[in-house]
């Protein structure tokens, strides 16, 4: 789970990690209002959306009056940002920080991140902040810094000191490192965090160090613990369909192509998406509907599946373990009785019940193009999924 910048930001705070003064709204008046609140001449006004890139994107903007501020604000709010890191559809902007400005030395990146390779938090760190850091590990990979903390022994000084010297600070500047760090790690294991990232890290023109933005990532399987935390979450910058997926208790993925994939296990589902890769297509979902999926379940999924505008064939892949091809079938075809279905349906059917199951799929009258091996049916979906000539 993501919090927003504002979210992310009052945590730091509550750590003393110093970010700039700012107010958060969701009304354009509100907006105008908040910079007479905060005093001065200029203000930052940054678009609340769960995505990066924001800054390219038209999503941070200054402003020299609240008026300007009100026009931003009214621009803004309600629309969608597209960037980078949002997918095409971009996300729904709900609210606005505003800041006073922050006048840039330079930029700095600095994050605390799980690394599961080192089973460790890692701090990276690297000069050329405020740039895509994806890209500079690629192409300048020495101008990243990295450090990993020992779970027992915590940050230790020593390592602060070798960042702070990398990042070219000076004594000051690495005291201020050192206590934001401090902060950072606390913060992190408080939160069950999977990165916290604070890009950029701004020296000022009077040389302090403050937190210019602000990510959390959380970790999903902490969040039963974490109950202020998962109060924050903000549904509509999630995917619509993984949201219902979780409430029938569904393992659902969105992905990017165009095949819908409904199976059950965990380890099938990945062979199949595998599958569907090597006969040149693309997966438009991961989905688990598991070992003890009932009719309804299985109708849920299917509905879920077609409800992806993406989706261009469907692939069902069954193994009848402790699952019945038969229910299997009655689920899918209730889902079709209530919502149609415009797109092939390629079936595999193996074990309890296979028969049965394809017996009811033939009767139902539905199109379905059913096929005797996995192999087969991945072959079969792809052309299916293909457009005509
Ligand atoms: P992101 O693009 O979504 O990562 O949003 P950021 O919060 O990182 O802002 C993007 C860029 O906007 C930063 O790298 C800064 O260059 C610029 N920016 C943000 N706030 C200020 C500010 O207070 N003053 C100035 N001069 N630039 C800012
Ligand atoms: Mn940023």
């Amino acid at each position: 789970m993501n919090l927003h910048e504002y979210q992310s930001k009052h945590l730091f705070h509550k750590y003393h990690i110093p970010v700039p003064r700012g107010v958060t709204v969701s009304t354009s008046a509100d907006a105008a209002a908040a910079c007479r609140t905060l005093g001065g001449t200029r203000w930052v006004i940054k678009a609340q959306i769960h995505a990066g890139g924001r800054g390219k994107a038209g999503g941070v903007v200054l402003v020299d009056s609240p008026e300007q501020a009100a026009v931003e604000a009214q621009r803004l709010l309600g629309s969608r940002l597209v960037t980078r890191q949002s997918g095409p559809a971009g996300l729904p902007i709900g609210s606005l920080l505003i800041e006073e400005p922050t006048v840039i030395a330079r930029e700095i990146y600095l994050s605390a991140l799980m690394d599961r390779a080192s089973a460790a938090v890692l701090f990276i760190a690297s000069q050329a902040g405020g740039m895509d850091i994806e890209a500079v590990a690629a192409q300048t990979p020495e101008r990243i810094l990295s450090i990993r903390i020992h779970p027992a022994a915590g940050l230790q000084p020593f390592q602060v000191r070798r960042l702070g010297f990398g990042l070219g600070l000076n004594s000051a500047q690495l005291q201020a490192l050192s206590g934001l760090m401090g902060g950072l790690y606390r913060l992190f294991m408080d939160c069950d965090a999977g990165l916290v990232e604070i890009n950029p890290l701004v020296i000022t023109a009077a040389g302090d160090l403050i937190a210019l933005d602000a990510k959390i990532n959380l970790d999903d399987n902490a969040l039963a613990r974490q109950p202020n935390l998962e109060a924050l979450r903000d549904h509509s910058q999630e995917d619509p369909r993984e949201a219902q997926a979780k409430a029938h208790e569904l393992s659902y993925i969105s992905l990017d192509g165009n095949i819908g994939c409904m199976v059950n296990g965990a380890g099938l589902a990945m062979a199949t998406m595998d599958l569907v890769q090597l006969h040149g297509g693309a997966p438009a979902n991961f989905l688990d509907v598991g070992g003890g999926a009932t009719a309804a379940r299985v109708a849920e999924a299917f509905k879920l599946i077609l409800s992806d505008p993406r989706v261009k064939a469907v692939l069902v892949n069954i193994f009848g373990g402790i699952v019945r091809c038969d229910l299997i079938a009655e689920g899918i075809i209730q889902a079709v009785r209530e919502v149609g279905v415009g797109v092939p349906v390629v079936v595999r059917l193996e074990g309890t019940n296979a028969p049965q199951g394809l017996a009811l799929l033939a009767q139902s009258g539905l199109a379905v193009i059913t096929a005797a091996n996995l192999s087969e049916a991945a072959d079969k979906v792809v052309a299916a999924a293909a457009p005509a000539g």
